[in-house]
């Protein structure tokens, strides 16, 4: 049960947009933060560098205006005196030196001990004194620089030790410096401030890009597997559709037979009448079937148009006598008025061309209760155009902005009687627009509705 999550990696998998969020979550703001330490590692260390070259520099200096006064303790102290209230003046004006001088003392060797000359502390002038630091520095001739921590005040200064030479080259004093790093301290600082506040925004940036496109992400994921299982819906329905087609054209097949021969097979009225409900419910289903066909094939992108250049009269004149029959049932008027004079060869398929009439004037006749159903055909410019008018139940504007869509039926007092499945109209426009046509309705609720159809004219008759 123990790190079952873990177990062949499935946790990793199940969770990899997680997993990758947190890593880069925790890699880049590490990757940032340690960047940003090196850099101040590095200029710290250019910093201290350039420091002790100065405070060696200063020392040199000092020695180069000091050496003709060595011999003169007076001298020495006015000079170091001069120093003082130069460091003093700018510390009151508040000027940043980062060559700040702290103390400046300068020793005359005394024995084995050295003893202060001048000092910005004259108290302590006449004083003795002896280290090892001082010791070196007089006999190695050469300043020395040492970077003392003063871990109390949470600073560090530069302590150089340089021995003095008069003009003639001979060691006659030493001087004794500390410089504060305060100043390049308080500008590093100021700097590693910025660089923190700009890592801390850059974090909170990179965590709400990550935020939002892990959600990005599962969206994504969410959709691809919608469409895998619209995918696999498709593919049920044209799979089922499919086997359903052999056994109900087997069915249909025998009723006909039987009704056919029911005389000779002794088959009673009563029985007769069974079997033509069960032929119209067969109708039923093999339509249904057919209409889901329809459906796979245009969405699977398999519904073959051949279009030919073919003269339409004859086609329209076809379909509208197939319903003749329905019509004059329902007792409605069905007309058919054919503009002579129009150009009426269309590049078509032609069965296709009569599935979508058939559909339409189907359509017409079965949602009008009574009245007339009209269908009126012309050219008119480059196009031509087929219009089915009823006298039907109509439906409002709003029913109307969903006409086309798949499976979409208006659901009424009117319409709760009349069976249908709300595919016609949508594999229609997707069959006429294959076509390289469009289709339109006008319509109103109780007064009917007009559907009309527009095709391209064959090239070689446009005007
Ligand atoms: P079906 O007729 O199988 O329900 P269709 O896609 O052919 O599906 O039509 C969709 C809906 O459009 C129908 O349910 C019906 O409400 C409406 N409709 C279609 N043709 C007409 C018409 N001529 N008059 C009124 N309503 C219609």
């Amino acid at each position: 049960m123990k790190l079952n999550f873990f177990k062949n990696g499935k946790f990793l998998q199940d969770n990899k947009q997680t997993v990758y969020s947190i890593a880069l979550m925790v890699v880049i703001p590490s990757v940032i933060i340690f960047n940003t330490w090196l850099f101040s590692q590095s200029f710290k260390n250019t910093v201290d560098q350039s420091l002790r070259d100065k405070a060696v520099g200063i020392s040199q200096s000092i020695n180069i205006s000091l050496a003709d006064k060595l011999d003169s303790q007076q001298d020495l102290q006015s000079y170091v005196s001069g120093w003082q209230s130069y460091t003093k003046n700018a510390e009151l004006l508040d000027e940043k030196y980062e060559d700040d001088i702290k103390s400046l003392d300068i020793f005359y060797r005394d024995n084995d001990s050295f003893k202060l000359a001048a000092s910005f502390d004259k108290d302590k002038v006449g004083q003795s004194y002896s280290s090892m630091a001082y010791v070196i520095a007089w006999n190695s001739n050469w300043p020395s620089a040492q970077k003392i921590v003063d871990k109390d005040n949470n600073n560090y200064y530069w302590l150089v030790v340089s021995p003095l030479k008069d003009s003639l080259g001979n060691k006659k004093a030493l001087l004794v410096m500390t410089l504060s790093a305060n100043a390049i301290d308080t500008v590093l600082s100021v700097a590693l401030t910025q660089s923190y506040l700009i890592l801390i925004f850059s974090v909170i940036i990179i965590i709400l890009l990550l935020l939002v496109n892990s959600s990005l992400f599962e969206s994504a994921m969410l959709y691809n597997k919608i469409k895998e299982i619209d995918q696999m819906k498709d593919e049920f329905i044209s799979m089922a559709s499919h086997e359903l087609r052999t056994p109900v054209t087997v069915i249909r097949g025998y009723i006909v037979m039987l009704m056919d021969d029911a005389k000779k097979l002794s088959i009673g009225n009563e029985a007769l009448q069974y079997l033509s409900i069960i032929k119209v419910s067969t109708e039923r289903l093999n339509s249904l079937i057919e209409d889901l066909l329809n459906v796979s094939r245009i969405e699977q992108g398999r519904m073959k148009i051949d279009s030919v250049s073919i003269d339409i009269w004859p086609i329209i004149q076809n379909v509208v006598n197939q319903f003749s029959v329905q019509a004059s049932e329902k007792k409605l008027i069905l007309s058919c008025q054919i503009d002579s004079g129009s150009q009426s060869v269309v590049s078509v398929d032609k069965d296709r061309l009569e599935q979508v009439l058939i559909n339409i004037i189907g359509n017409a006749i079965k949602y009008t209760l009574a009245g007339t159903v009209e269908i009126k055909a012309k050219s008119q410019g480059n196009s031509f155009f087929i219009m089915i008018k009823d006298s039907g139940i109509g439906m409002s504007a709003k029913e109307r902005e969903h006409l086309f869509e798949k499976f979409y039926r208006v659901k009424n007092k009117k319409t709760n009687d009349i069976i249908g499945t709300g595919l016609g109209l949508w594999i229609t426009k997707q069959i006429v627009e294959l076509m390289g046509g469009a289709i339109s309705v006008d319509s109103m609720e109780g007064v009917g509705s007009l559907f009309t159809l527009e095709f391209p004219l064959a090239k070689e008759q446009k005007k």
